[in-house]
């Protein structure tokens, strides 16, 4: 098939890799001068496992190509996907401008009939108002066709983007047009050989499931991180409770870990954009509300607990942290708790050192200052990193972090204090080793 994605972030660049791994014609349409360009030249701009290999075959073999041009990308176009940002407005609901904008310019733009889908989140009804735009700039052309709008909401997850597209859990096809259904189903079938994962329903279903996941998942770090918050005052462990949890077949393993809050470029700003269109219905969301004050209160502890720790006293601190992408195996740093660590820190006048395999550049764009003016010191290797710290911070839980050489991060340090950020670590082992070791929701060791 002939495929459109129109976006190369993260959702666009994956799916698009991914439809042409299948064998399909894909152009992916990407308004950023610098990254088209670079990803014309086989540069994926972004880190994600196994993702530049797929880009760089699929150009190579031509079933892949970028284009500036959105005419160029829908041309001969089957199917197109709109896979551009929806971040959070200034009232939380989410920001439809660019799939608004994207939709205007195919009303001005297509010549033939095909499918448009959205793959970015958006509030239910957003197909609706993207049917009407695109319908609306045909008709003003006065072309003979209408279009069809599709929803086929994203659940890959970063760091495992690729195997999540590839082999997904379930692929949700919201579509009230039994010949684009067919289509789309054509077109994932190669992604469902072992067992048929295809979830059909309206498009406005379609629209709030992915929204409705998001919260769940949310809801259950949050409950997570308040379960841990009363463990810490009880002198009970957390991943006692956790363990003794998840082995009920109703709770599960997953997704029940505390730790230092969730960010990312998905769980707050959908739960916002959820809180925000239960508002604008007219409903109060206390359940969504509490979620998110606790997240934003839970990215706070880190600093909160080495506030306490220093007494409040921040004059020739250093600390180092281990982590700062939103979760390993990214470089997302969208609302990543260890930007407010790093601005709490930053504030407090403390010395910081930190390290992350793929993330630091992205850091030194965003406090040129402090790493100019050395408050900010960024490095590769987690040695390096903790050189004289009186603390040692642990916030993204990369592999590399899991199982480092304790004693020589000791003989390294100032003082053998280790906050984790993540509970990934032993805390008996750790105070055998003459660490004082914190966890969120643990009682304190050393
Ligand atoms: P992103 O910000 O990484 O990428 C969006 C891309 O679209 C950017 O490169 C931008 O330059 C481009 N773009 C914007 N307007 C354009 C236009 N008019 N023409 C061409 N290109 C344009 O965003 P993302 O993380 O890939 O997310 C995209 C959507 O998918 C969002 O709605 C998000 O909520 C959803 N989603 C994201 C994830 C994730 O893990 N990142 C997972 C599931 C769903």
């Amino acid at each position: 098939m002939r495929i459109c994605v129109i976006g190369a972030g993260y959702v666009g660049l994956v799916s698009a890799a991914c439809f042409a791994e299948m064998g399909n014609q894909v152009v992916c349409v990407e308004r950023d001068t610098l990254r088209a360009a670079r990803l014309a030249r086989g540069e994926v701009p972004l880190y994600e496992p196994g993702l530049e290999t797929l880009v760089r075959t699929h150009l190579a073999n031509g079933q892949l190509r970028f284009s500036l041009r959105l005419e160029d990308g829908i041309a001969q176009a089957d199917i197109v996907f709109i896979a551009v940002g929806t971040p959070s407005g200034e009232d939380g609901s989410a920001d439809l401008s660019h799939v608004l904008d994207v939709a205007h310019e195919l009303g001005a733009r297509l010549r033939h009939a095909c499918v448009v889908v959205t793959k970015s989140t958006v509030p239910v009804g957003t197909g609706e108002r993207v049917a009407q735009s695109i319908n609306a700039g045909l008709a003003r052309r006065g072309l003979g066709i209408r279009i069809a709008v599709a929803s086929n909401p994203e659940f890959l997850k970063e760091g495992s983007a690729i195997d999540d597209f590839m082999r997904p859990d379930r692929v949700i096809l919201g579509c009230d047009d039994p010949d684009s259904l067919a289509l789309l189903r054509r077109l994932y079938a190669p992604f469902q050989r072992n067992h048929e994962r295809l979830l059909c329903m309206g498009v406005r279903a379609a629209e709030f499931s992915k929204y409705a996941a998001n919260a769940f998942l949310a809801s259950r770090i949050s409950l997570m991180n308040e379960l841990a918050a009363l463990c810490a005052r009880l002198d009970v462990d957390i991943e006692d409770v956790r363990r003794g949890i998840g082995s009920d077949r109703r709770i599960g393993r997953h997704f029940i870990y505390a730790g230092c809050g969730y960010g990312g470029s998905c769980f707050p700003k959908d739960v916002r954009a959820l809180i925000r269109s239960a508002e604008q219905q007219g409903l109060d969301a206390p359940i969504l509300r509490a979620v998110e004050a606790r997240n934003v209160e839970q990215k706070r502890w880190l600093f909160e607990a080495l506030q306490a720790h220093f007494d409040g006293y921040w004059q020739g601190r250093r600390v180092a942290i281990w982590g700062l992408a939103f979760k390993p195996g990214t470089d997302d740093l969208r609302e990543a708790p260890s930007l407010v660590l790093l601005d709490a820190l930053l504030a407090a006048g403390a010395q910081v050192q930190a390290c992350d395999p793929v993330a630091t550049a992205e850091v030194a764009r965003r406090y040129p200052e402090a790493v100019a003016s050395g408050r900010l010191c960024l490095s590769e290797s987690p040695y390096t990193c903790v050189e004289g710290a009186d603390a040692l911070v642990l916030v993204t839980e990369w592999k590399q972090f899991r199982q480092p050489d304790f004693l020589r991060v000791r003989s390294l340090m100032r003082m053998p204090v280790l906050f984790d950020g993540r509970n990934i670590y032993d805390a008996r082992e750790l105070s055998a080793l003459g660490f004082l070791y914190r966890g969120v929701g643990r009682p304190m060791t050393g």
